[in-house]
Formats: structure tokens, C-alpha cells, sequence
């Protein structure tokens, strides 16, 4: 069948499971007699869980427009006259529950904006937004994920990280997804278990079916269903090969190359779980580059104490070799990427306050956790998302100030040293000024390209499959200023998988390269044989390219000049 593209190699057999995660879109549905008490029910635990978490929300909220906007919204929401309408429609008109709310909701606006009510006038944005979040909620606990007990290919449309995570993830031995991007969450969620996964395989979900057995080559991407036992024979050959090139290498020798000048590239691993800290024991790394913190916590149901999250820390550092040292971002949860704890309104509090306010209790509770689990290992620690000066001076306050505390309190703490990703284009233009406030840099080319080329990281498109011209300038200033204020820059989004980069990073500058665990022995290897020299005189050149092809022949004319 047509294939897609290559997530995480590697090769799978197994019977198919169908998994299509519809959008929440509100078709209007009538209800039988027999489904009134259901659908009543189904509204009010919706409102009984949304009011819990507005009023957990309100109680935490540092900005006092947040706190106005969720403690208005619970007014609507416990509204017993609206309540009324909404069960009246279910009861009286027959409509399923989305309806009614949507329905009611809507009414009720219309209603009091002819009355020219500027209280209401002043609301109704929040009003619409209490709707949609109730129906969410609604939706959210509809919707069913398989129960999985036995080995099986997930097939699916498209599933978020989180509810990929609350599954039976070991008996998942290959993935095929009809959408996504080389770039998403859940491609890096994927990497990190090493399920072989192939994306954008077009109408996946509807040529297969439940019980189909199905063989992946995510290799050669190729895709067979019902298969020979010869030809399913011939393929897995293949994993076996790999695993025993895989083996060969000493992770703790092969640490880092040196180039024939001396110079010293390090390879980092980017990991998002307990479970990949084990398989670092196959492949060559001196560090951890990236641990994206906000996986750990995806399947809980409520935000994580400070206890629980130093205990995780400290298992980390203290499951690794003491110089081995392991960057932790502090969370980084968007629309996206989201927990089961939150919704997006709650992550877009988190997200402004992670990167923006003091104070928060997030980060605080995150930061407590990492500074006392410090002492276990070699840490540093990285804010994502940062693009402004002052909130990154104001972060930094605050990070001073969580230290001091618990130094006050007698917990000992090593050295740390913090960094910030540059992932938005704002902070690659500014990181002149915020190289001065920090230790070290880390390039994230996922959000970079997504948020230059104004194109989701999510889907694939033309303008966020390769390295573009807009991000190389953005990556080579970035990299420029680091080097003047004399800090660490490393690069750690996706597009380092793609070596046909990797000569013109390193002639960039790049030293310090992460990359998901399996891609490790690839990119040492190819740093070897690449062997570059840094470039004096690229900033012309770089200024002077218009398109992607002049790139990679950029990046060919730098390994055929090597002396
Ligand atoms: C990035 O944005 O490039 C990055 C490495 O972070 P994440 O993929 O976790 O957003
Ligand atoms: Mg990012």
C-alpha cells in the first residue's frame, strides 16, 4: 500500500487496531427516551469537573485578569437558569448534550445582548469560551481508547502524546498515523519509545482493518498487509542486523569526536522518559541535551507535588554516571502538548507564566524539585519558549530567589548552570541581549520553523520539511552571538537528524549536537567522516542565500573543500 514517511525505523508485525480520533465538531444529534438520564448525566459531571478546575485555576492564577476571566466564567457556568435551559433541550427537544449547551449558551448570549447590557456585552467572549471548554470536557471523557492486551500495530488518523501515553505502550509494536510531521510531539514521543512508526500514510484507517495482520518496514518504508511467512521472514532479517551494529558501541568511550584540528563535537541525547534512559546504555552520548520534563507528568490527572517530582529527578540523575550531565527543560506544555490535567486554557496560563510572570507556583514547585535533586548528578537546567529580555531577567530573579530559599533551609546544591532555548524567532533576534543572562544557549529548529515559516509543526508542509533560508539566518545569528558573549550553544531540534546539514552546522560553529537516542551512533559517525572545519567567512555567503537548494549545495561545496 503507499507509504508515508519514516518516524522511527526499525520493523513490525502484528494485528492491526483501528484508532480514529475524531476533531469535536457539534453535530446536531437527537436523543432517544432512553438516552434523557445519559446525556443529563454526561452534562453535569462535564460542568461538576470543568467548575473544579476554573476554581483550582482561579485560586493559583498570578495575573489578576486571569483570575477575573475564570471567576466569571463559573458564574455562567453555575448559572442554575442556563442549567435549566440545557436540560430542558435534552429532556423537551431531544438534543444530545453538546447541542443543548451550545444551543443554550448561544441563546443566552443573544438574549442579553438585545437587552444592551454592558456587563454581558463586556462577557460574551467569555461566555463562548466557558461553551466550548464544557463541551471539550464532555468530549474528552467520550472519547474511547482501545483497550490493548495483546501485540498489535496501532492504525490511526491521529492521536495526541497524551492519550497515547495512557496505552498499553508495550504492546504497541508499530505505528501507522494517516497525518503528522517529522517535526510534532508525538514523532518525538515515538522516537523516544522506538516503536517503528511511519507518518502520513494516506487513508491508513480506511484500507485497513481491525484484525489485519500487518508488516512494517520502517526502513525502507514499505507497508504489507497479510504477508508470506517468507517475506515476513526476509524483512525482520533486517532488525536483527541492526541491533547487533547497535551493540558494538561503547557508550561511555565514545563519547565525543575530535576532529583532525582538535576541535571537540559533543553528541547529547534528547530524551523524554524513565524508560530511554535505560537504552542510553547503547549508544554513544556524553549527556543529556534535552530532557523535555513535561512527558514525564502527560497521564496525570492533576499537577505533579515538588515531592514526586524530586523523587523522578533524583532517580534520573542518580540512574547515570555522576559527570554525565542531564538538562533539564522546565515544562513546556502548549495546545499540543498537553497533560491530562489541563486543558488549554490552563496551559496558556502556564505558558504565559513560564516564561513571563514571577512567582508562579508551577515553576517554583518544578524548580524546588530540580535545585534539591541537584546534588545527585551534573545538571543544568533550560527555560523553553524564551523570546523578551525582561521576562527572562525576571525568570532568572525568580530562579536566584528559589536557590537562595532553599539554601536558607539547608538543602545543599551543586552546580547548575542555566540556559534558555532559542525556538522563536524573537529570541533568535534578541539573543544578543540574552546571551548576557544566561549560560548557555540550546537551538530548538521545531518551533524556530514553525514559528518563522507560520506553518504548524504538526502537519507536514513544503516550507517545514527542510532547513529554510529565514531559519538558517536566524540559526547562524543565534550562534554568532553566542560565541561573542562566549556561552554553549547546542542544537537540538529534529532537522539535526537530517545530515545533510550537519556540515554546514559544524562549519557554523555547532559543537554541541542532540538528538534522539537511536540517531546517536548515525551522527557521530558522520561527524567523523564529515570532519569540518569552522568557517570564517560563511556570514556573507549565509546573508547572500535566497533558497533551500542553494543551502544544501552550500553545505556539499563545504565537504568537498575539506583540505
Ligand atoms: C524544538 O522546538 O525544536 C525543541 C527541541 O523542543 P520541542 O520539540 O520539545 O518543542
Ligand atoms: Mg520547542
Amino acid at each position: 500500500m503507499r507509504d508515508g514517511f519514516i518516524i522511527t525505523e526499525g520493523v513490525a508485525y502484528a494485528k492491526a487496531v483501528i484508532f480514529r480520533n475524531e476533531p469535536v465538531t457539534i453535530t446536531k444529534t437527537l436523543i432517544s427516551d432512553a438516552q434523557i438520564d445519559n446525556e443529563i448525566a454526561l452534562y453535569t459531571s462535564a460542568r461538576d469537573r470543568t467548575y473544579e478546575l476554573f476554581k483550582n485555576e482561579a485560586q493559583n492564577a498570578t495575573s489578576q485578569t486571569a483570575r477575573d476571566f475564570l471567576e466569571t466564567a463559573i458564574l455562567y457556568l453555575i448559572d442554575p437558569y442556563i442549567a435549566e435551559q440545557i436540560k430542558t433541550r435534552i429532556k423537551v427537544s431531544h438534543l444530545c448534550a453538546e447541542t443543548a449547551i451550545m444551543q443554550s449558551y448561544h441563546d443566552y448570549i443573544t438574549e442579553l445582548l438585545t437587552s444592551n447590557d454592558p456587563f454581558v456585552l463586556h462577557n460574551e467572549f467569555e461566555i463562548r469560551n466557558l461553551a466550548e471548554t464544557l463541551v471539550l470536557e464532555l468530549h474528552k471523557k467520550k472519547i474511547v481508547l482501545p483497550n490493548i492486551t495483546e501485540e498489535i500495530i496501532l492504525v490511526c488518523n491521529n492521536i495526541t502524546p497524551a492519550q497515547f501515553l495512557t496505552l498499553n505502550i508495550d504492546k504497541i509494536k508499530g505505528i501507522l498515523l494517516e497525518d503528522g510531521n517529522t517535526n510534532s510531539h508525538l514523532a518525538i514521543v515515538l522516537r523516544s519509545t522506538k516503536i517503528p512508526a511511519i507518518f502520513n500514510v494516506k487513508n491508513a484507517t480506511k484500507i485497513i482493518t481491525n484484525d489485519t495482520m500487518v508488516l512494517i518496514d520502517a526502513f525502507n518504508n514499505h507497508i504489507y498487509l497479510n504477508p508470506l511467512d517468507e517475506l515476513i521472514w526476509s524483512v525482520q532479517q533486517k532488525t536483527k542486523n541492526s541491533i547487533q551494529s547497535g551493540t558494538a558501541i561503547d557508550p561511555m568511550i565514545a563519547q565525543y569526536r575530535k576532529l583532525s584540528n582538535g576541535r571537540i563535537i559533543k553528541i547529547l541525547a534528547n530524551i523524554s522518559s524513565i524508560a530511554e534512559l535505560n537504552n542510553l546504555k547503547h549508544y554513544p552520548s556524553s549527556g543529556i541535551g534535552l530532557f523535555r520534563t513535561e512527558f514525564l507528568f502527560m497521564n496525570y490527572t492533576r499537577e505533579p507535588s515538588e515531592e514526586e517530582q524530586f523523587f523522578i529527578y533524583k532517580q534520573i540523575l542518580s540512574s547515570l554516571p555522576d559527570k554525565y550531565s542531564v538538562n533539564f527543560r522546565t515544562f513546556d506544555f502548549n495546545a499540543d502538548k498537553l497533560p491530562l490535567y489541563m486543558t488549554t486554557q490552563t496551559a496558556f496560563n502556564v505558558g504565559e507564566n513560564t516564561i513571563g510572570a514571577t512567582n508562579t507556583n508551577t515553576i517554583v514547585r518544578q524548580l524546588r524539585a530540580l535545585l534539591r535533586a541537584s546534588e545527585f548528578g551534573t545538571m543544568k537546567i533550560m527555560f523553553p519558549m524564551v523570546s523578551e529580555y525582561d521576562e527572562l531577567a525576571s525568570l532568572v530573579n525568580l530562579y536566584n530567589k528559589v536557590k537562595d530559599n532553599l539554601i536558607k533551609e539547608g538543602v545543599k546544591i551543586s552546580n547548575v548552570s542555566i540556559g534558555i532555548m532559542i525556538e522563536t524567532p524573537a529570541g533568535a533576534l534578541m539573543s544578543g541581549d540574552l546571551a548576557k543572562l544566561v549560560d548557555f544557549f540550546s537551538i530548538g529548529t521545531n518551533d524556530l520553523t514553525q514559528y518563522t515559516e507560520a506553518c504548524s509543526r504538526e502537519v507536514a508542509t513544503h516550507r517545514n520539511d527542510e532547513l529554510t533560508p529565514a531559519v538558517l539566518k536566524l540559526i547562524a545569528l543565534t550562534v554568532d552571538n553566542a560565541k561573542k558573549a562566549n556561552i554553549e550553544v547546542c542544537i537540538c531540534g529534529e532537522l539535526v537528524h537530517n545530515l545533510n546539514y550537519l556540515a554546514l552546522l559544524m562549519a557554523l560553529g555547532l559543537d554541541v549536537f542532540s538528538v534522539a537516542p537511536f540517531y546517536l551512533s548515525k551522527l557521530l559517525d558522520t561527524v567523523h567522516s564529515t570532519d569540518i572545519n569552522l568557517s570564517t567567512d560563511l556570514s556573507e555567503r549565509i546573508a547572500k542565500i535566497k533558497t533551500k537548494a542553494e543551502i544544501l549545495e552550500l553545505n556539499k561545496e563545504l565537504i568537498n573543500s575539506r583540505s
